[in-house]
């Protein structure tokens, strides 16, 4: 049985910035995933809105979507068992403040907007999300 999930991951525009996206990377297949398909990309505003839309109402929505398209991103298509949960571990809190040693927003992140990266929050949110980025 193929117990192996996939989730999406996103190298925000802050870490590639910093050229830290080789380091990241290396960071998910030392957890035992696999970057199954990957991209570097220059989204639109208009791209992000429509990625972030769940967080249309927030206060933080426009300058969210300002940030995701400010500058390249890379998108991945991670695979291992327990793919979503997993790579949240890894990631950390939303914010850097918060996030635990180890994690990657405590190493990499900025501020709570300048996080570093983003991971699909459900199974459910990680199939619509590949599937924006990888509908090929
Ligand atoms: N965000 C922000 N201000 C906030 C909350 C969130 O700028 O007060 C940004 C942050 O970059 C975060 C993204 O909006 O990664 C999406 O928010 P979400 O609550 O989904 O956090 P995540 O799932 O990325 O941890
Ligand atoms: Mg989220």
């Amino acid at each position: 049985m193929n117990d192996k999930e996939q989730t999406l991951s996103i190298i925000k525009p802050d870490a590639v910035e910093r050229n830290l996206q080789d380091e990241i990377k290396q960071e998910f297949i030392g957890k035992g995933f696999e970057i199954i398909k990957e991209k570097k990309i220059h989204i639109s505003k208009e791209e992000a809105e429509k990625f972030y839309k769940v967080h249309e109402s927030k206060p933080f929505y426009n300058d969210l979507c300002a940030y995701l398209s400010s500058g390249p991103i890379v998108v991945m298509n991670l695979q291992r068992k327990n793919a979503v949960i997993e790579n949240r571990k890894l990631m950390g809190a939303t914010n850097p403040k918060d996030a635990e040693d180890g994690t990657l927003r405590k190493k990499y992140g900025i501020s709570i907007d300048k996080n570093s990266v983003h991971g699909s929050d459900s199974v459910e949110n990680a199939k619509i999300e590949l599937d924006f980025f990888f509908n090929d």
